[in-house]
């Protein structure tokens, strides 16, 4: 993917917000838990080695990324004894990959670890693969189900020096909601689950940001904070965050080109916006291949704190706005981020085109260069 270092449109990442909302987090939960930064997907579009590395400046005790290629770029970047944590099921192949990289795996079932065992065999070093057990409390995504197959996992681990088990953790679907009887359903699974083990693993955990938030009272040895570490809220606007968090990224581009509409005047695909006399109309050099999905068409976009409407469909490239009056080409505009006093939050529009704020966040392209502050 190129990067578009030849025009104006930047993510500008806040490192000190990431490690101010990392301080926040660790002073509101119980000192013995362990604070896991979690920067999959590219550090949920942040950029994942420079958060990492602002992360371990604020302390975190390790990571979780989504997948194997994600563990292996951070051990690459000179994480090389960190925790780290795929939290995602693994291709069998790369069992003995992620054992000599000391990479900790997750397992979703008894027949995963028996296929797994032959392709150890091939590993280049001594260490034994440490396996987290995922179990599903009530996400239907991974992991185990009955204490039973929870058992026997755990035997067959105990049975075979290859493997050690290190974890056992669940997700929880709706800890960003506000009725907590669900949560409260996964939380009492979790503990028999938890419970049923004959040896209590080292880590168990089961908390992202919203748990994080919202019930830090559950037992547990760490946290896997993903999104308020970036500075958002998980539920949006659902709940209100208990502590203030430091928003980290500022999406800004330039006006590239200013005009003046007659009436009627058509703008973009479909001439669907018609111009009143005398509007006013800039062209910015972002569009939908940089992530800016064409549903934000409804949102407004900040110039020198006025909020300027969208005008016409976005384009891939480019995307044109109305401004209250003329503006000289190059004016800055923020789409993500603060501008004279005017903020534009990813949650805000996520709730308003009926998405979530990660998926703003994550879908800025590799197009668009990452700044840091
Ligand atoms: N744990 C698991 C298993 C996840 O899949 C995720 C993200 O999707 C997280 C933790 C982090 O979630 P959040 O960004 O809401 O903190």
């Amino acid at each position: 993917m190129v990067r578009g270092v030849h025009r104006p449109t930047v993510a500008t990442i806040d490192l000190g917000a990431i490690k101010s909302n990392i301080k926040t987090i660790r002073s509101n939960i119980k000192e013995h838990k362990k604070l896991l930064a979690v920067v999959k997907a590219d550090g949920y579009g942040h950029g994942a080695i420079p958060i990492a590395n602002a992360a371990k400046e604020a302390g975190v005790d390790g990571f979780c990324v989504a997948i194997l290629d994600e563990a292996i770029e951070l051990r690459d970047s000179g994480f090389t004894e960190d925790f780290l944590l795929v939290m995602g099921v693994t291709e069998l192949r790369d069992v003995a990959l992620m054992a000599d990289l000391n990479i900790s795996a997750t397992a979703a079932s008894t027949e995963w670890l028996k296929d797994a065992l032959p392709l150890l065999k091939l590993r280049k070093t001594t260490n034994p693969l440490r396996i987290h057990l995922a179990v599903d409390t009530g996400m239907g995504r991974i992991g185990l189900r009955t204490n039973e197959e929870i058992l026997a996992f755990e035997e067959f681990c105990n049975e075979h020096e290859e493997l050690h088990l290190e974890g056992i953790f669940t997700h929880f679907a709706t800890a960003d909601g506000e009725d907590d009887r669900q949560v409260e359903r996964q939380y009492a699974t979790f503990k028999e689950q938890v419970a049923s083990l004959k040896q209590r693993p080292e880590i168990v955990h089961l908390a992202n940001s919203a748990m994080t938030l919202w019930h830090e009272d559950f037992e547990t040895d760490a946290v896997r904070v993903g999104i308020a570490m970036y500075g958002y809220n998980p539920s949006d606007k659902t709940i209100q965050l208990p502590y203030p968090l430091k928003p980290a990224l500022t999406l800004e581009t330039e006006l590239s080109y200013v005009k003046q509409m007659h009436k009627g005047d058509t703008i973009s695909y479909g001439a669907r916006y018609r111009a009143y006399e005398g509007e006013w109309l800039a062209t910015l050099p972002i569009g939908y291949a940089d992530g800016w999905r064409r549903d934000l068409g409804g949102q407004t976009l900040l110039v020198e704190g006025h909020r300027c409407p969208v005008r016409g469909v976005i384009c891939m490239d480019q995307c044109m706005i109305s401004l209250p009056k003329e503006f000289p080409i190059g004016t800055k505009v923020t789409l993500l981020g603060e501008n004279n006093g005017e903020i534009n939050n990813p949650s805000d529009m996520a709730v308003e085109i009926g998405t979530i704020g990660y998926e703003i966040l994550c879908g800025i392209s590799g197009r668009v260069p990452r700044n840091y502050v």
